[in-house]
């Protein structure tokens, strides 16, 4: 159950609608018209002069609720759950979504989800020596996507990889917790996001963006810590959830 927050600013504290509850009442659009403007980047925005722009998955902070529909739309697509070895069609561990939404308090939500930098700080920390004919290491990026893929048979599960995002960019890449092989990596479902697709409202869309977006491959504390100041005035995140 959503708590109640104080209400910045007044003297009594008085208790009011948090955001969260108030993009959910409005609707799509009225939460649009509320705190439109606050659109970051966490896909790739590469295109600076002359490089080419790609089709990402942008998020408008702005009009996140914080639903989490788009955990178990990408799980259901990408980790499928199933019972003895057969799938179960629609259902997925949200756990294991390659979109992770961050909540904080104050009311903050930053659903996060692969850079897929131009540079590649994952790709270049894997030891794995590139293959003579694909030149792949263990870790590489598919030249028709442009998603960064793993393969498990080659991987050392050394998780220089994860270290590398979380110390560089977003902190998406996530070691599996028993072999130690990068997991959460956005496919972009083959071209139709599936998280972009299910979002009640609105707050994704599967466009082409520029890497010098705001808040373009930044960790969800950063992005959180700035739209509190904006929103609530206070840089207090102290509430993590
Ligand atoms: S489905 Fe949309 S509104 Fe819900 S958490 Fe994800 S991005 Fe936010
Ligand atoms: S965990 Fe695997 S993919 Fe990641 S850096 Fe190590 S060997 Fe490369
Ligand atoms: S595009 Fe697909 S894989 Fe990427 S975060 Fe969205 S649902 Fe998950």
């Amino acid at each position: 159950m959503e708590r109640e927050k104080k209400e910045p600013g007044k003297p009594d504290g008085g208790t009011t609608l948090t955001r969260r509850e108030f993009l959910r009442d409005m609707g799509v659009a009225g939460g649009a018209v509320v705190l439109a403007g606050h659109f970051g980047v966490h896909g790739l925005a590469w295109a600076i002069s002359g490089e080419p722009e790609l089709k990402m998955v942008l998020v408008d902070y702005g009009k996140c609720t914080g639903c989490r529909t788009c955990e178990a739309a990408c799980s259901s697509r990408n980790r499928p759950a199933s019972v003895n070895g057969r799938e179960l069609p629609g259902l997925g561990n949200p756990r294991f979504a390659n979109i992770r939404v961050h909540r904080f308090n104050p009311d903050v939500d930053v659903p996060s989800v692969c850079a897929m930098c131009a540079d590649t700080p994952c790709v270049k920390a894997c030891p794995v020596k590139p293959d003579k004919k694909s030149g792949r290491r263990a870790l590489y990026r598919d030249q028709a996507t442009h998603t960064i893929h793993n393969d498990p048979a080659r991987c050392l599960g050394c998780r220089s990889c994860a270290k590398a995002c979380a110390t560089q960019r977003t902190g998406v890449i996530t070691p599996d917790s028993a072999t130690g092989k990068p997991e959460r990596m956005c496919t972009l479902c083959g071209g139709d996001p599936q998280c972009v697709r299910r979002c009640p409202f609105g707050a994704l869309s599967y466009v082409e963006v520029r890497r010098d977006r705001k808040f373009y491959g930044q960790r969800a504390e950063k992005i959180a810590a700035e739209l509190a100041k904006t929103w609530y005035g206070t840089v207090d995140l102290g509430g993590v959830k």
